[in-house]
């Protein structure tokens, strides 16, 4: 779907005092509400927190699209599902090449493989999100929304989402009207109702009651010197606070030494830091905020970890199937012609609950599902492989080139995209041996619309620039699967705005770019 909405102008001009105004307002409401980071350099425990990266008004969104995006999500929910119990195509995609030429992904699937046909717990819990950007094609002057990537993993910002939400709609309603002064903004009916930290920490909760012990606890497996906490520890409060469910953190390296599976049960055991030695908690949810990225292992000690929770009965957040399904080259092979219809329309699919079982699904889905779609290519030998290197070299400027990683700050864009593909080649080592760029997919660039602008405002800072931007939708999904058929859980959990400049290619916050934003729907 396309809509031809024209995008308001945007910022609604604001007096020199009113934006001085606006970043008093924005950034002790940030303090206050914990929508913050740790800044760079922190003690453990640390002595303050700063703003996290915010916009001073929420960018203006159509609403048509962001409907359709949430609208796809049950049905994403209900495909990754499905890829993450197809073996066989997880072997086919993952197994093959990228394995070879990509060691963390080999790494990834490998353990997998050697541990798959032992795992007691059928469960598996996806925290998702879908990230899409505004796509303005060239001759039709009309929006429509392109994806960017799905995520299996570590999706995160739910927590400062749902925060970021609330300033906005704090600040029209604190501002005493001159926050009002666009139209848009006066009618509360175009702030998004949001709550992606509540419904995020019931997904989880969710897990831990498919799981059935009243004593379990949640674990969350962290990365060491994480800047992001707050949006982490915010989703422990709403466990404890709605659900009654302890966490307790953990990094890969601690886990190593204090890990155990009891033998016949293979419940996961962790000593409780606070009670006698002897005490220790059975976990029943294990949700990843690490193991991501190949620095999340520096040893093989982080492997052995991780498979020792995959070995556990405790349901993991996401499995290491799941984790494959995430994967960029998943994503391209999706593309490929008949894929998608087999995943949502095929008869001998699983049925993975939600009203989403076999023959429920209509090509209509599929159509919509596709059309948030944009080129994506292969680049290995094949024919088609073998053409998109040719229009990669060609036209680079019309290219994004991906490796299988997570977390911000890995791809290639435009005029490098053949340099490094050339220089992947040459590093292909043996005949034989699957070229190195087949670890790599080719993504067409999303063009997002030119001419909006927001006041971006970093940690701290006590200036806003007012620069040209492009924002980032992202949709969070939360699918329980595997599992009894009754068990299955499935929902649409609200959404992300990440603004960032426009001249800066990549969008991360963590890295340090983005500013949490949120939709003004028009
Ligand atoms: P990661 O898993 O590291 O977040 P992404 O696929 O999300 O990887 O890419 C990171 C960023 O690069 C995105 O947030 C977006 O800003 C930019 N980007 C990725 N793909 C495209 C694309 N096809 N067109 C334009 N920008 C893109
Ligand atoms: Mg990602
Ligand atoms: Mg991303």
């Amino acid at each position: 779907m396309s809509v031809s909405t024209t995008l308001p102008a945007w910022p609604p001009a604001l007096s020199p005092e009113q934006h001085q105004q606006l970043i008093l307002l924005s950034s002790t409401y940030a303090l206050s509400h914990g929508f913050t980071l740790l800044p760079p350099q922190s003690d453990n425990p640390p002595k303050s927190a700063i703003s996290a990266p915010l916009t001073l008004l929420p960018t203006p969104f159509p609403r048509k699209l962001y409907e359709l995006a949430i609208s796809l999500q049950p049905l994403y929910n209900a495909l990754y599902a499905r890829i993450t119990l197809d073996w066989e195509f997880l072997d086919r995609v993952m197994g093959g090449s990228v394995s070879k030429v990509d060691s963390f992904q080999g790494e990834l699937w490998r353990g997998w493989k050697s541990i798959r046909n032992d795992l007691i717990q059928q469960l598996q819990l996806g925290l998702f999100r879908s990230d899409y950007l505004l796509h303005e094609s060239a001759k039709e002057e009309e929006l429509s929304i392109k994806q960017v990537e799905f995520n299996t993993i570590a999706a995160s910002f739910g927590a400062l989402s749902q925060r970021s939400t609330e300033m906005h709609k704090y600040l029209q309603k604190a501002t005493d009207g001159f926050y009002s002064i666009s139209p848009h903004l006066a009618n509360s009916a175009n702030f998004p109702q949001n709550e992606p930290l509540k419904n995020l920490a019931a997904g989880l909760a969710q897990g831990w009651k498919a799981y059935d012990e009243k004593d379990a606890i949640i674990m969350f497996v962290v990365q060491e010197g994480e800047r992001n906490v707050f949006d982490q520890r915010w989703l422990e409060y709403e466990l404890l606070e709605s659900h009654g469910i302890q966490v307790i953190r953990h990094t890969f390296s601690e886990l190593s030494s204090l890990a155990t599976i009891e033998p016949t049960t293979k419940k996961l055991l962790l000593p409780s830091p606070l009670l006698p030695s002897s005490a220790s908690k059975e976990v029943a949810v294990i949700y990843y905020r690490a193991a991501y990225t190949p620095t999340d292992y520096p040893t093989s000690s982080e492997w052995s970890t991780r498979i020792l929770l995959e070995k556990s009965k405790a349901i993991k957040c996401p499995s290491m199937a799941l984790q494959l399904s995430g994967a960029k080259k998943i994503q391209q092979v999706l593309s490929e012609p008949g894929v998608l219809e087999d995943f949502l329309l095929g008869k001998d699919r699983p049925d993975v609950g939600f009203g989403i079982g076999a023959g429920k699904l209509t090509q209509i889905d599929v159509d919509n599902l596709r059309s948030s779609w944009i080129g994506l290519y292969p680049m290995d030998d094949s024919k088609f492989g073998k053409e998109a290197y040719e229009l990669a070299i060609k036209h680079s400027e019309r290219f994004v080139l991906k490796p299988q990683r997570e977390g911000g700050g890995n791809n290639i864009y435009r005029e490098n995209v053949p340099i490094i593909l050339k220089g992947l080649e040459a590093e292909t080592e043996e005949e034989g041996e699957p070229s190195k760029k087949e670890g790599y997919i080719l993504m067409e660039l999303i063009e997002p619309p030119k001419g909006l602008r927001n006041h971006l405002v970093k940690g701290g800072d006590n200036h806003s620039r007012n620069s040209d931007i492009v924002s980032e939708l992202g949709v969070y999904g939360v699918s329980l699967f595997g599992g009894d058929i009754s068990q299955n859980i499935t929902s649409t959990a609200g959404t992300l705005l990440r603004t960032k400049g426009r001249e800066s290619d990549e969008g991360g916050v963590a890295i340090g770019i983005s500013s949490i934003d949120s939709p003004l729907l028009i």
